[in-house]
């Protein structure tokens, strides 16, 4: 099996998760989760979203987030922002990075943001030029690169056209999103394998919803065609806008347990993360989406019984 020596796992829970929540989570709660995200050995934490507190009310605390939590070293703590006010608000706080966020499909980028394509592409050309003037590296978003609520599949063509402007605005680094969780290993090898060869140039990575329970097939479809980097989230937090009762992204657990178990590197503390996954658990009203939380590390050998036992 082609598979790479390491990869990057970003966890998005405190922004994709948190967000999804009906029940506001204490600010303090969130900043302890990030912090202790922070402690795990990953690299990359999106720590929330400038988007309109009345959309997302879980994010209100945006600004306090990023001003609160500690900045561990050798750590890149960055957010999303789907407009320009997002990207103002979130400058003031210079994340390492800006997700900026717009769909590939016509009705969603519509329904989502109140933006045609190329009127969320305008925008973006506006800010970027700011964005790298602050020294902050804007990544390039895309919703429902493996399907669309209102118009199912969607064309390679119809993705390119969103990556040709985004490197024309000096983008180096875009991310392939299964927003609604309608990917399958075949489809997701295809894309990324198309986008690899075209765009050499920039840094990939995916954003799988475990909606019908594929994310970590996806996943191993987006390493073999060569992507290194992919996000997750805490618990599996998260969940499908149009699927209500879904359960959210892959949880970093899970994916840190798969690629410890077919020794592909991700530099992070499994049991440090399990342990956070139990502060989750505490904050959050619902079980997780985490089989690592229910079943606990593979390998760790039990006694055998000294007596044959009835099985069943
Ligand atoms: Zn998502």
């Amino acid at each position: 099996m082609k598979l790479p020596k390491r990869v990057t796992i970003v966890e998005v829970g405190p922004r994709d998760g948190f967000q999804n929540e009906k029940q506001f989570i204490p600010t303090d709660r969130k900043i302890e989760i990030i912090n202790a995200l922070g402690r795990t050995g990953l690299r990359v934490i999106q720590a929330t979203s400038f988007v309109h507190p009345k959309a997302v009310p879980n994010l209100a605390d945006a600004e306090e987030v990023m001003r609160r939590i500690d900045r561990a070293p050798g750590v890149l703590y960055t957010v999303l922002a789907p407009n320009a006010k997002g990207v103002q608000r979130a400058m003031a706080f210079q994340p390492a990075k800006i997700n900026l966020m717009m769909s590939v499909s016509e009705s969603h980028n519509r329904a989502n943001g109140n933006r045609t394509i190329e009127e969320s592409l305008r925008d973006f050309e506006a800010l970027v030029p700011m964005i790298l003037e602050a020294g902050v590296k804007p990544v390039g978003g895309m919703a429902c690169t493996f399907g669309c609520p209102f118009e199912g599949r969607i064309s390679i063509a119809q993705i390119m056209r969103v990556v040709d402007r985004y490197i024309a605005m000096g983008i180096k680094e875009a991310g392939l999103s299964d927003t609604i969780g309608s990917a399958n290993p075949k489809l997701v090898y295809d894309v990324t394998s198309r986008m690899l060869d075209r765009y050499s140039q920039l840094q990939w990575h995916t954003h799988f919803h475990n909606t019908r329970d594929l994310a970590l097939a996806n996943i191993l479809a987006a390493m073999q065609a060569g992507i290194t980097e992919f996000d997750s989230s805490i618990g599996g937090l998260g969940g499908c806008p149009y699927a209500p009762n879904a359960s959210g992204n892959i949880s970093t657990e899970d994916l840190v347990n798969m690629m410890n178990e077919i020794e592909v590197e991700t530099g992070i503390d499994l049991d440090a993360l399990l342990a956070v996954s139990e502060m989750v658990k505490k904050v959050i009203p619902h079980p997780l989406n985490s089989a690592m939380s229910q079943a606990g590390k593979p390998w760790v050998l039990k006694e055998a019984p000294a007596e044959q036992q009835k099985i069943g």
